[in-house]
């Protein structure tokens, strides 16, 4: 993902900043307004409509369906605001349960420069990581699951961004979606930090078996 280059009113507007007052990036006039859609807009493009965490498709480009995402937390560490590799898109869910949650994996010294690379964090991040290696999302008749791939940055993802909401969404499946949702915290809890895809595999296979086959049926294609 390319992070965004500001520019023109953006960039001459960044240069004011005082690397402390982090609240200006909610005020609701002035040149701060057209920042934010710019950095939407650059990051739905690169981002292809996905939430950064959760993957979540959606296919709008209002800021009622996507939030700016400050990686590091703006209240946290507030001279990050306008940091081109701290921001990216999330949904409104996963932005809403991360808040202003610790990403570090160690403490930031004073007056540090913005880490790169994706050692210096607990969970996925959007910039440095590969999605991929931390986590399955597995479809069960059009709807989806997730699995943490490792009990680092897979685990630490799940739980910030409470991915397991996506298990209750089965809704009238109740057995269904009680058995996902029981094994799949069970598995979180167990999963040893080197699980490789086929582990995974194997978890999914074992999924299956629990699946009451009257659900089954009809459900898994
Ligand atoms: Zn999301």
């Amino acid at each position: 993902m390319k992070p965004i280059v500001f520019n023109g009113d953006d960039s001459a507007y960044i240069s004011t900043y005082d690397g402390l007052n982090h609240k200006i990036w909610n005020e609701t006039t002035g040149p701060i307004v057209s920042l934010r859609a710019s950095v939407r807009k650059h990051y739905l493009d690169q981002q292809g409509y996905k939430c950064a965490y959760c993957r979540m498709l959606k296919r709008e480009n209002h800021g009622l369906s996507w939030d700016v995402e400050h990686i590091v937390p703006k209240s946290e560490h507030p001279r990050f605001l306008f940091e081109p590799e701290n921001l990216a898109l999330a949904c409104k869910e996963c932005n809403l349960s991360k808040l202003d949650q610790k990403v570090f994996a160690r403490p930031l010294r004073k007056n540090a420069l913005y880490p790169r690379g994706k050692e210096h964090y607990t969970i996925i991040h959007p910039h440095y990581d590969k999605y991929e290696d931390h986590m399955e999302i597995a479809g069960f008749g059009g709807k989806v699951i997730y699995i943490p791939k490792n009990k680092g940055k897979g685990k630490e993802t799940f739980i910030m961004c409470d991915l397991l909401r996506f298990s209750y969404d089965y809704g009238d499946w109740k057995d269904f979606s009680y058995a996902i949702t029981k094994e799949v915290s069970e598995f979180v809890n167990r999963c040893p930090a080197d699980a490789t895809s086929k582990d995974i595999s194997r978890f999914l296979s074992t999924l299956n078996f629990t699946i009451n086959p009257d659900f089954a049926e009809h459900s898994i294609r």
